[in-house]
C-alpha cells in the first residue's frame, strides 16, 4: 500500500513553493484520524522566524511545497479510539515536534526534541513516510503524544507563540538553573523569542537587560516589558560599561553576528545559550571565552512534558506573547515585515478569518 493511501482529508493552507519567501494558497491532503490521533481545527498560528528561514531555504533543507507553522493552537474536533487524554472541544496546541522514535532514552524522558529521529511539524517525514505540513492551514492531524493542553486562562491567540518561542527560551533557562531571583540575565535580540525570555526573566525575579541593535525598542522594552536595562549592541561605550555584569545570556539573533563582544558582558564563569539559528556560522573568538572561563551552549525547543509545564507556568504568571493578529491575506506582508525586523513581537495568523489569500 502506498504510504499516503489513507491521506484522504483535503485541507486548505498556505505554502511556499520556491525560495522567494512568499506563500500562496495550497490545497493538500492529510491522513485520516488514526486510533492515536487527534484532529485539530487550527484557529491561530504564530509566525516564527524559522518559518522564514524555511521559506527562503536559508538552511538548504527545504522540501517545497512547504506549509510552515509550528506555533499552533485550536480546538479538538476528533479523537482516535486509543486517545484518553483529549476530547472533542478541548483547547490544544502543537509546537515544533510531530514525531520521534518513542524508544530512545530521550523519548523515554520526554526529551523528544533530542531524539535522533525527531521529526518536525513541517518539512519533516512522518512515520508513514509522508512529508509533514504545518499550521498555516485550517486543520491538523497529530499523534496525541505531541499535543499539549492550553490552560483555560490563556487565550488561544496569545498562547500560540508559546508553543515555539516560549518553550525555546524556557527550556534552557530551566536547564541552566537561571530561574533565580536577583541574578542578571541578558537577552540578545528583542524579537519573538527574546520578548518572551524577558517575560520569564521578570516573572522569576531576575534583573533583565536587553541587548539590541534597535535603539527604537528601548522605551517599549522598559515600559511595556519591564526590562531593567537596555544596551544598544552597536554602541561600544554602552557595551564596555556593561562588561562583566551578567550571569546569563540568551542569544536569539536570527542573523550571523559575533559572539565576542556579547561574551564580554558575562561575569567570569557566566553562561551563554545560543537559540538563534543564523544560516551562517557565528563568530566565536577564543579570548573572551578563555579569559572569563565562560560557557557557550545551544538548545533546541523543548520536550512535550516540559512544553506543558511551560504553559502552566505562563498561566500562573500571566505570561502571554505580545502579538499582532493578521489575516491569511496578510501573511506575505507579515513575512516581509518579519524579515526587516518590523514586528512587536509576534505575528499570529487568525486562520479562521474570512479574509483569505
Ligand atoms: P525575530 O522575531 O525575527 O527576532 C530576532 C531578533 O534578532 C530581531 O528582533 C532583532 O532584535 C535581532 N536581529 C535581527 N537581525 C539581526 C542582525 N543582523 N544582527 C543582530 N541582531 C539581529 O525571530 P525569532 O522568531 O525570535 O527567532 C530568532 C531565531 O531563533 C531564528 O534564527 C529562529 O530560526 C531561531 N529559533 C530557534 C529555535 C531553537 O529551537 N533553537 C526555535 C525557534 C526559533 P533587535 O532588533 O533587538 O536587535
Ligand atoms: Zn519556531
Amino acid at each position: 500500500m502506498e504510504a499516503t493511501a489513507n491521506h484522504t482529508q483535503i485541507v486548505t493552507g498556505w505554502a511556499g513553493k520556491d525560495s522567494s519567501g512568499k506563500v500562496t494558497p495550497h490545497v493538500f491532503k492529510r491522513r485520516e484520524n488514526g486510533p492515536d490521533d487527534v484532529t485539530i481545527k487550527v484557529l491561530f498560528c504564530g509566525m516564527c522566524h524559522t518559518d522564514l528561514h524555511y521559506l527562503k531555504n536559508d538552511w538548504g533543507i527545504t522540501m517545497y511545497p512547504v506549509v510552515p507553522g509550528h506555533e499552533i493552537t485550536g480546538l479538538v474536533t476528533k479523537v482516535g479510539l486509543n486517545v484518553t487524554n483529549f476530547k472533542v472541544g478541548d483547547r490544544v496546541g502543537v509546537g515544533c515536534i510531530y514525531a520521534s522514535c518513542l524508544n530512545c532514552e530521550f523519548c523515554e524522558a520526554s526529551e523528544e526534541n533530542y531524539c535522533d529521529q525527531v521529526q518536525f511539524t513541517y518539512n519533516g517525514i512522518f512515520w508513514d513516510g509522508s512529508i509533514t505540513y504545518g499550521g498555516y492551514s485550517e486543520m491538523l492531524v497529530a499523534n496525541n503524544r505531541y499535543v499539549v493542553r492550553i490552560p483555560d486562562n490563556l487565550p488561544l491567540d496569545v498562547a500560540a507563540p508559546l508553543l515555539c518561542a516560549g518553550i525555546t527560551v524556557y527550556s534552557p533557562m530551566k536547564h541552566h538553573n537561571m530561574f533565580q531571583a536577583g541574578k542578571k540575565l541578558g537577552v540578545v535580540g528583542l524579537g519573538g523569542l527574546g520578548h518572551i525570555a524577558v517575560k520569564f526573566g521578570k516573572a522569576f525575579g531576575l534583573h533583565v537587560t536587553v541587548i539590541s541593535t534597535s535603539p527604537n525598542k528601548e522605551k517599549e522594552a522598559k515600559d511595556r516589558l519591564n526590562a531593567d536595562g537596555f544596551i544598544v549592541s552597536t554602541d561600544l561605550k554602552q557595551m564596555q560599561a556593561a562588561s562583566r555584569s551578567l550571569d546569563y545570556i540568551i542569544d536569539t539573533v536570527s542573523a550571523k553576528h559575533s559572539l565576542g563582544p556579547i561574551l564580554e558582558l558575562l561575569k567570569v564563569n557566566g553562561k551563554m545559550v545560543l537559540v538563534g539559528a543564523p544560516d551562517k556560522p557565528v563568530d566565536l573568538p577564543s579570548f573572551p571565552l578563555i579569559f572569563g572561563k565562560r560557557t557557550v551552549s545551544g538548545s533546541m525547543t523543548g520536550g512535550i512534558k516540559e512544553t506543558q509545564e511551560m504553559l502552566d507556568v505562563c498561566a500562573k504568571h500571566n505570561i502571554k506573547s505580545d502579538i499582532e493578529i493578521v489575516t491569511p491575506d496578510y501573511i506575505n506582508d507579515a513575512l516581509a515585515r518579519l524579515a526587516r525586523n518590523d514586528v512587536r513581537y509576534r505575528f499570529v495568523i487568525d486562520i479562521a478569518s474570512k479574509s483569505k489569500l
